[in-house]
């Protein structure tokens, strides 16, 4: 029997390997969005967060040379503040996060946390630094506990349920035929975009990163899920260093400062305040959003009184 009982054994911790592996890399953004040839530069260090400050030092990017689509973009991220970048479809958002991750190499310029250049330390230490909670986030076949707890895989149950609590999505579980033990995913339970995200809140609260990344979901949600998405990020961004890709202007007001991102270029920035007062890009955005929801609103009321 211990002759069976060995290789299954290794063929057991073959399977986690594997399926760890496929996990990791099918986590944030996909396959197919990360370019192969970004490895660990020879004696690479590990990154040091010390206060978690990131700067984005006059970047360029293009994915295909005759199309450029970040051309010398700066900012910076002060420890613990919140900036929100936003624009048009297409502008470029979503690929300073791949950057910052990076999955892909800037051009030219330079991407700092606390001072030492991402491309010089080891990706596992960089991505370890940085918590995602991603525009689709991706369920394992798995029960709802595991999908949680791939925050962190030495969590305790009581903290799998605290940052379910933190995250919103504890009463949702917890109205669950089996609860943490309910199978979700593909050949699951289907979750929605809302409680999908909440999942992905809950996963980051647990892993507790400095940096915290948060690329918006573009579907729009009903308002009542989106003030408790809300809610849930304003409480796993308090304290940390953050990025919102922002799709939504309503998750952005309180932003340290927001970045309008037109055509590869910051076109404009500062507070929601100081944005509107301006009456350029982002407060004709401001304005058509409203309009939108406005429209929403009143489709709904008068369905519902139908
Ligand atoms: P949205 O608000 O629609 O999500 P975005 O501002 O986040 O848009 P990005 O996803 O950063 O936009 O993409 C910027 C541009 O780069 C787009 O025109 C897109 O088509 C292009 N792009 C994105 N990924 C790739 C890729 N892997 N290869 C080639 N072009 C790409």
């Amino acid at each position: 029997l211990i002759q069976l009982y060995i290789p299954l054994n290794f063929m057991g911790m073959l399977y986690r390997e594997i399926k760890q592996a496929l996990i990791d890399i099918d986590d944030m953004f996909g396959i197919l969005e990360r370019d192969p040839e970004v490895v660990d530069r020879p004696g690479a260090r590990p990154l040091v967060v010390s206060r978690g400050t990131v700067a984005f030092e006059d970047v360029c990017f293009s994915y295909v040379p005759e199309r450029p689509i970040l051309k010398g973009v700066s900012f910076s991220v002060p420890a613990g503040k919140t900036v929100a970048i936003v624009g048009p479809s297409g502008a470029g958002k979503s690929t300073i996060s791949r950057l910052l991750f990076r999955f892909y190499e800037p051009s030219g310029g330079r991407i700092l946390i606390d001072g030492q250049d991402i491309a010089e330390v080891t990706q596992d230490s960089l991505r370890a630094a940085i918590g995602m909670v991603p525009q689709d986030t991706v369920l394992f076949n798995d029960i709802i506990g595991y999908n949680i707890r791939y925050g962190r895989w030495n969590a305790t149950d009581e903290e799998v349920a605290e940052a379910a609590r933190l995250a919103q999505i504890d009463r949702f579980i917890l109205s669950l035929p089996e609860g943490y033990d309910t199978p979700v995913g593909e050949r699951g339970l289907k979750l929605s975009g809302g409680e999908k995200q909440r999942v992905a809140i809950a996963r980051t609260i647990l892993k507790g990163p400095p940096i915290l990344v948060l690329d918006e979901a573009t579907s729009a949600l009903d308002s009542f899920t989106e003030r408790e998405i809300q809610d849930a990020l304003d409480r796993v961004s308090r304290g940390r260093t953050t990025l919102v890709i922002a799709h939504r202007l309503s998750t952005v007001v309180g932003a340290d400062e927001i970045i309008v991102l037109d055509r590869g270029v910051i076109a404009e920035r500062g507070t929601h305040v100081e944005l509107l007062a301006q009456r350029g890009i982002y407060a004709a955005m401001w304005d058509r959003q409203r309009q939108a929801e406005a429209a929403r609103e009143t489709l709904k009321r008068a369905e519902e009184e139908e």
